[in-house]
Parts: structure tokens; C-alpha cells; sequence
């Protein structure tokens, strides 16, 4: 029986759903915004048009619906199959014209949506395999969707802001951001980061304690818009100065 409402039943994994779901349609919002002859314009992706980011947002949704099917029935099916077969896509997505790349947006986040409200509730723990080659259960797939689209949304470049997005959004990504490079620091000498969001009570602390941290400060969204390397507008060190970029995440 094909159920009507989500099966999950954990918070977390509902909260993340509905910031991917909110996020994809201020993606599809963004994307409708757009003229025909906008599609040819460049994002803020190096090398990247606008039908690029909306190609990969579009394959990315199918990627993860193969994801939670592989959750659904146990049989393996990888997001891609091969990083070659990955860039290939994008590039044949590209070339579409300006309404089979809009069909590919619509009909890649209604059947993703469609998997993720049929998938049972004991399913969610399931584990899969990401692109990156991670084990994670098949539940991250719904934060993993939630960055893309809010995330790709601006660099369509037509307007879409890091102002925009949910609180809960901008602070679950600057964790997420922390929490990589926390990781990565020792291996990759990262230093460490007290960032100090204008707007929020706490600030975050990036990787071991350190007697000279980088300290930064802006608006949690301009912080969010740094650290995910979307520039360093309205973002300054404790001295006032302009931030460096931030080191790579993902
Ligand atoms: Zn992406």
C-alpha cells in the first residue's frame, strides 16, 4: 500500500526533510525566476553556466533516491558509478533545452519526495554508501539534499541570499562545517576558529582550544556564506580586518 504521509518518526530525521523540501522549492523558486536565455548566464560556480548547477541539482536528486531505494529494498544501487559517469551527466545535462531542464528539476524532487515518505520507519537506519564513499544511514540523505538545494539555489545567482535561509538551516550547516574541519584539522593543519554570529547567542568553536584562535564575526548568514567558500563579504577578524577564505570543506 502506497502510504500518504511520512513513515519516519524520529525528529531529527523529520526536521531535516522539511528544511530539504523548504529548500526545494526556493530552488525551484529561484529556477522559475530565471528567463530562457538566463540558463546560458554563469553561476557563481567556477566553469559552471546556470543549466550546470541546475543539471547537477536535478542528477543529485536522483542520486539520492537511488540512495533510498537501495534503504528500501537492500539491493545496492550507488548514488553514481563513477565520478567519471558523474561529471559526464552534468555536462549532457547542460546541453538540454530550458524546459527538459526545468522537467528534470520538477520530476527528480517529486520522485525523490515520493521515496522518502515510503520508506518505512525501521528502514531509516539503514546504511548506505555515499559518493564520497562514507557509510552513513540512509537518513542523511535528507541534511545531504537540504545543502544542496539551499546552497545551489545561490549560486544560481538570480537573487538567492544566505538571508534567506531558515536559522535552524544556517546554524545545522556552520555545525556541519565545524564539525569537518575539527576532523581535518591535525591532518590538514586547519587552525582553529571562534566564530561570533552577531545574531545568536553562542558562537562556535572550530577544532582544539587554542590560545590564538582566528576569531570571526558577522551575521550567522554571512558566517554560513564564508565557511561554506562562498567569499568573505561581511565577515571580519577581531581586529576589524577582512577574513581570509576559508578552508575547504567539501
Ligand atoms: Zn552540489
Amino acid at each position: 500500500m502506497v502510504a500518504r504521509r511520512d513513515q519516519v518518526t524520529d525528529p531529527r530525521i523529520a526536521a531535516d526533510l522539511l528544511l530539504a523540501r523548504r529548500g526545494s522549492a526556493y530552488f525551484s523558486r529561484k529556477l522559475n525566476e530565471l528567463s530562457d536565455e538566463e540558463y546560458d548566464g554563469p553561476s557563481l560556480l567556477a566553469g559552471w553556466q546556470r543549466r550546470h548547477v541546475i543539471a547537477h541539482v536535478g542528477y543529485n536528486a536522483r542520486a539520492l533516491t537511488r540512495l533510498t531505494e537501495w534503504a528500501a529494498t537492500g539491493v545496492e544501487t550507488p548514488m553514481y558509478a563513477s565520478a567519471a559517469q558523474r561529471n559526464e551527466e552534468i555536462e549532457y545535462g547542460s546541453t538540454l533545452n530550458v524546459l527538459a531542464l526545468r522537467n528534470l528539476s520538477d520530476h527528480a524532487i517529486v520522485h525523490l519526495n515520493v521515496e522518502w515518505r515510503d520508506l518505512p520507519t525501521d528502514a531509516w537506519s539503514n546504511q548506505v554508501r555515499t559518493a564520497q564513499g562514507r557509510v552513513v544511514p540512509v537518513s542523511e540523505t535528507a541534511w545531504m539534499r537540504a545543502r544542496e538545494v539551499w546552497l545551489h539555489a545561490v549560486d544560481l545567482d538570480n537573487g538567492g541570499r544566505f538571508e534567506h535561509f531558515p536559522p535552524e538551516f544556517l546554524d545545522r550547516l556552520l555545525a556541519d562545517i565545524a564539525g569537518n574541519w575539527a576532523k581535518r584539522q591535525k591532518a590538514e593543519g586547519i587552525p582553529s576558529f571562534v566564530l561570533e554570529p552577531s545574531d545568536r547567542e553562542e558562537s562556535i568553536t572550530v577544532g582544539e582550544a587554542s590560545e590564538t584562535p582566528v576569531i570571526l564575526r558577522g551575521t550567522a548568514a554571512r558566517l554560513a556564506q564564508w565557511a561554506s567558500g562562498r567569499g568573505t563579504t561581511g565577515v571580519l577578524t577581531a581586529d576589524g580586518d577582512a577574513a581570509a577564505r576559508a578552508p575547504r570543506w567539501i
